[in-house]
C-alpha cells in the first residue's frame, strides 16, 4: 500500500476575553513551541497529545503513513493572541502545505477557546476554515479539542471529525491523541468515513464541579462511553466550554461521529444533548469569600495536620486566564492568619526584579501584585524577609513557565513572588521551591479542576473562594457583551432546541 502522508499542528491555548494582558510568540516558548523534527523526540517523553499520536503511528501507521510535524504550541491561558503571533503560526502552516501538496490528511490538536487580537474570538474556526479552503474539501482534517472548547459552526464545517478528552481535570490527553490519530489513519485509507452530528446547547456552566468521575456528569460520562461502544460509532463528545470566552456561538455542545451512519450519528448527537440539559439545574455549592474560608479552615484546622488545606483562587485562575496578581486572598491570609503556615503564589515581575537584588535574610517593604489589572485589583502593601532565590536553570518546566521566583516570609505567611504566572497544577510547584506541603496550613493554587487531582495525596480540605477577579466564576457578573441570548442561566430556556 503506498505511503499517505500527514500532517500535524499542535495550537493550544484558552483565551480569557476579559484579561486585559495579550498572548505572543515569547508566551509559547515559555511554555512549548517546537517545529518541525525538534517535536518527536520532545512528544514521545511527554505525557500529551503527540505521544499519543506517535504511539499510534507506532502501532498502526509504520508501514503506510508519513508523518510531517510542522509545530507543537502551548501557551499559559491568557488574553488573546497578537495579530502577529497568529499570523506567525499561519505563515508557518501555509509553508508546510506548501512544501508538501501531497498530503493525505492534517492533525489539529487545538484548545479550541482561542481568540486573536481584533474580535477574532473563533480563531480555531477561522483557521479551519483556512485551511479548508487551501486543501480542498477532499482531505480528511481531524481535530481534537479541550473539553472546555467552544464548537462553532465554522469549525464543525470544515474538520472532518472532532474528538475531546474524556475527563475533567483532563487525564486523558496521550489517548486523545492516540484515537485521533488511528481514526485519521483509517480515515486517510479509506477503511472508514466519519460522519459528524453536533448539537448546540444554549447552556454556560462552569466552576470546579463538572467533574467526570462526580454527579452530575458521572453518568453522562458513562453513557458516552456506552456510545462510543456502539458498532459504528467512532466518537462521541460533551464540550463543556470555557466561559470566560466572549463569543457569539458560546455555549455548551456534543458532537457524535460514525461511520458513514447519518441517522445514528443524528439520534446519539439528540440524545447526548438532552442528558446534558437534564442535569443543567444541578446546584454547585455556593463559593466562600476569603473571610468566609478562612474562618472555616480554623474549624477544621485539625484535619491539616495530616495534610494540607487547599485555597482555590477561583477568580484569579491563571490556569483559566487570569493575570494571577490578585490580592484579595494574599491580604486575608496574611492580615489575619499570620499564625498559620500559608504558602501564597503571585505574579509580579517588578517586586521580583527588586527581590532579585537582595540576600535570604533582609527585609524588604514594597508593594505586591495588582499591577496588571486594576479593575477588580489595587497593589498590597506588604513588608517581608527574603527566604529564597529560584531561577529557571535550576529545575525544569514549572521554572520555564514561571521565570525567577523569589519566596518572601512574614510570620507564617509564605509569599512565592514570580516573574509569570503559574496556574499551580501541581504539588511540585511548592516542593521545588523547598516548601514543605505536610507542615503547611493552607496552599493557594491558581486554577479550577487540575488539583483536585493532582493534590489529593495531600488535600484534607478543599476551599473554594470567590473575589472580584478576572474568572469570576458567577456568569452574571462576567460582563458578556458578545454571546448569544437567550441562554441558561442568564435566561430561562426551557428546551435546548
Ligand atoms: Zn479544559
Amino acid at each position: 500500500m503506498a505511503r499517505k502522508k500527514i500532517l500535524f499542528i499542535e495550537l493550544q491555548q484558552e483565551t480569557n476575553s476579559f484579561s486585559p494582558l495579550q498572548t505572543t510568540i515569547a508566551d509559547f516558548g515559555n511554555l512549548i513551541l517546537l517545529y518541525s523534527e525538534e517535536i518527536e523526540p520532545v512528544a514521545r517523553r511527554t505525557r500529551y497529545q503527540l505521544r499519543g499520536f506517535y504511539d499510534a503511528y507506532d502501532r498502526y501507521g509504520k508501514s503506510d503513513i508519513e508523518v510531517v510535524p510542522v509545530f507543537s504550541a502551548w501557551a499559559t491561558s491568557g488574553g488573546p493572541l497578537t495579530l502577529e503571533t497568529w499570523t506567525h503560526f499561519l505563515d508557518v502552516i501555509e509553508n508546510a502545505l506548501r512544501q508538501h501538496p501531497d498530503a493525505a490528511g492534517l492533525y489539529l490538536s487545538l484548545h479550541g477557546a482561542m481568540a486573536v487580537e481584533g474580535g477574532i474570538t473563533d480563531a480555531e474556526g477561522e483557521l479551519l476554515a483556512w485551511l479548508r479552503q487551501r486543501i480542498g474539501p477532499e482531505i480528511p482534517i481531524g481535530v481534537s479539542l479541550d473539553l472546555h472548547a467552544n464548537l462553532t459552526r465554522r469549525m464543525a464545517d470544515n474538520a472532518t471529525f472532532v474528538l475531546a478528552y474524556h475527563t475533567n481535570p483532563h487525564r486523558d490527553h496521550v489517548r486523545l491523541g492516540f484515537r485521533a490519530a488511528k481514526l485519521l489513519f483509517d480515515t486517510v485509507h479509506g477503511r472508514v468515513k466519519p460522519v459528524m452530528a453536533w448539537r448546540k446547547l444554549p447552556l454556560l456552566k462552569g466552576g470546579g464541579y463538572n467533574i467526570d468521575f462526580l454527579a452530575p456528569m458521572r453518568g453522562i460520562f458513562r453513557r458516552m462511553a456506552q456510545m462510543e461502544r456502539q458498532p459504528g460509532v467512532l466518537a462521541v463528545a460533551t464540550l463543556m466550554v470555557h466561559i470566560w470566552l466572549d463569543d457569539p456561538e458560546l455555549g455548551w455542545s456534543v458532537v457524535v461521529t460514525t461511520d458513514n451512519d447519518r441517522a445514528l450519528a443524528e439520534r446519539l448527537a439528540d440524545e447526548l444533548a438532552d442528558i446534558n440539559w437534564a442535569v443543567r439545574h444541578h446546584r454547585h455549592p455556593e463559593p466562600d469569600t476569603p473571610e468566609t474560608a478562612l474562618a472555616r479552615l480554623r474549624r477544621h484546622r485539625w484535619r491539616t495536620r495530616t495534610g494540607t488545606a487547599v485555597f482555590c483562587d477561583a477568580s484569579d485562575a491563571v490556569a483559566a486566564g487570569a493575570p494571577g496578581e490578585n490580592t484579595h486572598l494574599l491580604k486575608t491570609l496574611s492580615e489575619q492568619a499570620p499564625d498559620l503556615i500559608t504558602y501564597i503564589p503571585i505574579r509580579d515581575e517588578s517586586a521580583v526584579n527588586e527581590l532579585y537584588e537582595l540576600a535570604p535574610g533582609t527585609t524588604w517593604k514594597g508593594t505586591l501584585g495588582g499591577r496588571l489589572e486594576k479593575r477588580f485589583n489595587s497593589p498590597l502593601p506588604f513588608e517581608g524577609i527574603v527566604v529564597s532565590h529560584h531561577q529557571i536553570s535550576q529545575s525544569g518546566p514549572i521554572l520555564k513557565e514561571t521565570g525567577r521566583v523569589v519566596v518572601l516570609r512574614r510570620a507564617g505567611t509564605h509569599v512565592i513572588v514570580t516573574e509569570r504566572a503559574n496556574p499551580v497544577f501541581r504539588p511540585e510547584f511548592f516542593t521545588q521551591l523547598g516548601l514543605n506541603l505536610w507542615r503547611a496550613d493552607a496552599v493557594v493554587v491558581k486554577n479550577i479542576f487540575p488539583f483536585r487531582y493532582f493534590f489529593l495525596p495531600y488535600n484534607r480540605l478543599t476551599l473554594n473562594v470567590m473575589t472580584p477577579g478576572v474568572t469570576l466564576i458567577d456568569v452574571f457578573g462576567i460582563g458578556y457583551e458578545r454571546i448569544p441570548r437567550p441562554i441558561f442561566p442568564l435566561d430561562d430556556v426551557r428546551d435546548w432546541r
